[in-house]
Order: structure tokens, then C-alpha cells, then sequence
């Protein structure tokens, strides 16, 4: 039974892999920060659970150690641009240098043990910046314009370096993915709830920052799949996951709103320039044409369901 070590295992990723490993039968082990209450992120009862921190590199060399995985996925550390700018230094440690030190726990132990170590990195379309061109592939040149896109990218080069140091280690550059279990704090979900709570009679208005910035959505699920199948992959290497279609956060506020029964939605929402981020990155669409040739992969829900699952969602958390 192939032995998995997930970091990240209470985000929204890190439950869907892990539901998607256990129900393929793997033996899951997590390094969990500590016990969480929210029932949103509820943790398998079958996840062997370390108590753990990135920031903690002995730590992590030990984890490793002791649980001898066949497979690292590295989901853990800081996953929003907004919170990077709060804690630029910490992102960097966490999302960044402790990739490195969980890269290089694994070639030890591959090299103590003789036996396969396989790493997955969650990279990210921050690493581009502001591209010049779209859609974005593998070779669009590494450029973040945020401390979070900088420590991804600082990961993303400790992946090609650990690979090249003969660790089965890749990078899958995930574009913005949603899901029900995409936390508040996030400008999606904020939309979904807020459109619920609108219908529900628990707010009057959603206030939000630029309506204009795109992205390319896709579905959690189907990016946590390509992950696995990266894993699963003959050789390592680098894979933009992505939809190939981007829109802006104002089709997906319209989205939201249409999902719970709002057509004329304009009304309800107002812009307000505190949410407006420093720097944000304008438009991101991926090319993920390799994925599909290499991995066999490619998304399998498009914006509006996923918009709509969303909103649905919300709506029946209000008991609509
Ligand atoms: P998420 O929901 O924010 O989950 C982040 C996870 O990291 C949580 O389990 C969190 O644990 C853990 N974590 C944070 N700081 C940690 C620390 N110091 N030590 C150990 N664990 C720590 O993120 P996600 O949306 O699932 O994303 C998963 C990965 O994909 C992230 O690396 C993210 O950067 C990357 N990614 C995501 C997207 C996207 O659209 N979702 C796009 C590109 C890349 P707690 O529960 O203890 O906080």
C-alpha cells in the first residue's frame, strides 16, 4: 500500500486529496498543526496525524524519518496573496525555505533507505506575475510581483534543483482553483456567501475590491487529481494546471448571484478601495496542454458549476 505525507491536510486541497488517497486505499499521514474545531476541515479518522510546523525544519527532517512515506505532498504554508503582505517573511519561510527543507528530508531519506521518494509541489500562477503574454505554459519566465508569488517561485526553483539532484520531485503550477471548502477570507467564497446572506436576508451588500482582475477558475477536486497524477508520472516535472479560460471577478459575482435566483445583482454589490490589493496581478490564464499530453489530465467542471456548487452551498448553510 503506497504511503502518503501530506502537509496542508486541513485546507481545501489538502481534504480532497486526502479523500481521494484514502478511497484509492493509500495510507495517509499528515503533519497537522494542531487539533482544529471547524468541522469544514475535518480531518479523516483514518490520517495517521504528526503534530507539526513547517517553520520547524528539525521537525520536519524527523517527520520524514520516522514515517518513511513513498510520497510528499507539499500543500502546507500561507495560500493567499492578501495574507503575504501582512507576513512577507513568514510566507517566505513557510511557503518557501520549508520547501526546501521537506525537499531535502526527502532525497535523505531516499538516500538512507534505497527506496523511491516521490514529491509533489502545489506551485502556483503567482510565479509568473504579471506575464506578458497569455495563456501562460511552463516556459513563461518566472516573475512574481508578491511575497507570496516570490517564495512559491523560491520553492518552485528548490523542486527543478532537488530533481536534478535525482529526487522523483514535481511542481504542478496550479491556477486558481474553488471549491465549498474554500475559506471566507478568500474573495470567491466571500462573493458566494455574501450573495447567500443577500438572499437570505442576513446582509444587505457585498462589498468588494476590483471587479476587473481575471483569473482562470477551475474546480478543487480536478487539480488535486493532476497532483496525484504527477506523482504517478514516469518521470518528474514541471505542469501548468489551469482551464485555459479566464473571467473576471465581476462574471463571477453575476455568476453567484444568478446561482441563488438574483439576475440584477449590480445594486447589491459596491466597490470599496480598502479590498483593492497592492500590485495585483491583472490576468492569469493557463496553458495546460502538457498536462493533458503527459498526465491525461484536464478539468472536468466548468466556472459557472463551479460558481453555482458554490452558491449553493452557502445558500443551504443558511438553511435556504
Ligand atoms: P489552504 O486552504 O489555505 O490550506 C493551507 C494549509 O496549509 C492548511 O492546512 C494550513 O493549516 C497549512 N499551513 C499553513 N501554515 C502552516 C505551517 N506553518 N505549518 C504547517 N501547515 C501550515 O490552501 P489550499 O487552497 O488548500 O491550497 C493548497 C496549496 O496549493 C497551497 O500551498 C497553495 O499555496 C497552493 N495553491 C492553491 C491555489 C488555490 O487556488 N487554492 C492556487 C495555487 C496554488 P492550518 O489548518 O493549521 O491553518
Amino acid at each position: 500500500m503506497p504511503r502518503a505525507l501530506i502537509t496542508g491536510i486541513t485546507g481545501q486541497d489538502g481534504s480532497y486529496l486526502s479523500e481521494q488517497l484514502l478511497a484509492q486505499g493509500w495510507e495517509i499521514h499528515a503533519l497537522v498543526r494542531k487539533a482544529r474545531q471547524d468541522n469544514e476541515r475535518f480531518v479523516d479518522a483514518r490520517v495517521i496525524t504528526h503534530f507539526g510546523d513547517l517553520n520547524d525544519f528539525v521537525g520536519l527532517e524527523r517527520v520524514v524519518s520516522d514515517v518513511e512515506p513513498n510520497y510528499v505532498f507539499n500543500l502546507g504554508g500561507i495560500s493567499s496573496v492578501a495574507t503575504s503582505w501582512d507576513k512577507p517573511a513568514a510566507t517566505g519561510l513557510i511557503s518557501g525555505v520549508a520547501v526546501v527543507a521537506l525537499l531535502d528530508a526527502s532525497l535523505r531519506l531516499q538516500v538512507r533507505t534505497g527506496k523511491d521518494v516521490r514529491f509533489v509541489q502545489a506551485s502556483s500562477s503567482e510565479i509568473f506575475g504579471n506575464a506578458r503574454a497569455a495563456p501562460q505554459d511552463e516556459k513563461t519566465p518566472v516573475k512574481p510581483i508578491s511575497p507570496y508569488g516570490v517564495a512559491k517561485a523560491y520553492a518552485h526553483d528548490g523542486v527543478r534543483i532537488y530533481r536534478a539532484k535525482g529526487l522523483h520531485a514535481s511542481s504542478c503550477i496550479l491556477y486558481n482553483h474553488e471549491s465549498p471548502r474554500r475559506p471566507q477570507t478568500f474573495v470567491t467564497r466571500k462573493i458566494t456567501m455574501g450573495a447567500a446572506e443577500i438572499v437570505a436576508g442576513v446582509s444587505g451588500r457585498l462589498m468588494l475590491g476590483s471587479l476587473d482582475v481575471k483569473r482562470d477558475w477551475g474546480w478543487a477536486p480536478d487539480y488535486v487529481d493532476a497532483l496525484i497524477r504527477a506523482s504517478q508520472a514516469s518521470e518528474p516535472d514541471d505542469y501548468v494546471i489551469a482551464t485555459g479560460i479566464s473571467h473576471s471577478v465581476r462574471d463571477f459575482v453575476e455568476a453567484a448571484f444568478v446561482a441563488v435566483g438574483i439576475t440584477d445583482w449590480e445594486p447589491f454589490v459596491g466597490v470599496d478601495q480598502r479590498f483593492v490589493r497592492p500590485a495585483d496581478v491583472q490576468e492569469m490564464r493557463g496553458d495546460a496542454r502538457k498536462a493533458l499530453r503527459v498526465l491525461g489530465w484536464k478539468p472536468t467542471i466548468g466556472f459557472t458549476e463551479v460558481v453555482s456548487r458554490m452558491a449553493r452551498h452557502d445558500l443551504a448553510l443558511l438553511g435556504k
